[in-house]
């Protein structure tokens, strides 16, 4: 099940449903895309539609940011609970592992993902390692050939948003790969390099907060925020408006 929140579909998940989820799309023919809308990601969405498109062309699309289940909640939606990127990714992983599924880890600053990958392995028995490679790359359809030179099942694209949507949606196919799941700073997180907020801030709904505290250029993202959650309220309006309108 799906909600619409400010225009995108976002789906009524746990982390185990997302999970179930993202195997049962790496078992199904075809090339599938996961996309992690947070607050930012669907302020962006909001002023183009070329990138609402996008994500709504989503398999599987995650409320990453508590923003994302309050701006459902003003608009008298109900989304189940957050799924953060980096924690699914690792959920994820951890599944794929058990089934002898290959990742390819994309993007970060070089070195990035191959620190990554060697944590994520020792993590996730099984799971085999296709292939890394920096976001940094000049050739975005030569990066998309090289994953497909892999055979890679599952891609984890970590270019930071909105260019990770848009090079899963423009080149997905090409990689060849059964899901590629668009993750952001994932692999810093997996690498060790950016640590996540404590457990109590997560409970609280405040790792947006601990985030921008720790990376200040995240303080200029905050402006968003009251601009984002304006919206939502001015959608909830004007659709009671139409409710009432309605003969
Ligand atoms: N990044 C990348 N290529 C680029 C721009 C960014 O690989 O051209 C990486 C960057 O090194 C970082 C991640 O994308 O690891 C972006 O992380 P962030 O947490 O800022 O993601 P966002 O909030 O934009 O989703």
């Amino acid at each position: 099940m799906k909600e619409r929140i400010l225009g995108v579909d976002v789906h009524c998940v746990t982390m185990g449903s997302a999970v179930a989820m993202g195997l049962e799309l790496l078992d199904t023919p075809g090339t599938h895309r996961c996309y992690t809308p947070n607050p930012k990601l669907l302020s962006m969405a909001r002023e183009d539609e070329g990138l609402r498109n996008i994500l709504n062309g989503a398999d599987l699309s995650l409320p990453d940011g508590v923003g994302v289940l309050l701006a459902a909640r003003l608009t008298g939606k109900s989304l189940t609970e957050r799924v953060a990127g980096a924690d699914f990714a690792l959920a994820l992983a951890k599944a794929a592992g058990e089934r002898h599924k290959s990742v390819y880890l994309l993007g970060g600053a070089p070195g990035v993902a191959e620190r990554a990958g060697e944590k994520l392995q020792k993590a996730c028995p099984g799971l085999v390692l296709a292939g890394t490679a920096d976001g940094y790359f000049a050739d975005p359809q030569a990066a998309a050939d090289r994953v497909r030179q892999t055979g890679a099942e599952l891609v984890y694209v970590c270019l930071g948003c909105p260019k990770q949507e848009r090079w899963i949606a423009r080149y997905g196919e090409r990689t060849g790969a059964g899901l590629l799941a668009g993750l952001g700073g994932t692999l810093d997180v997996l690498a060790g390099d950016i640590k996540r907020a404590p457990k109590p801030v997560q409970r609280l709904g405040l790792e947006w907060l601990w985030r921008a505290l720790c990376q200040p250029r995240r303080m200029r993202e905050l402006w968003r925020l009251p601009d984002f959650l304006a919206a939502a309220v001015r959608e909830r309006n004007e659709g009671n408006g139409r409710e009432v309108d309605r003969p």
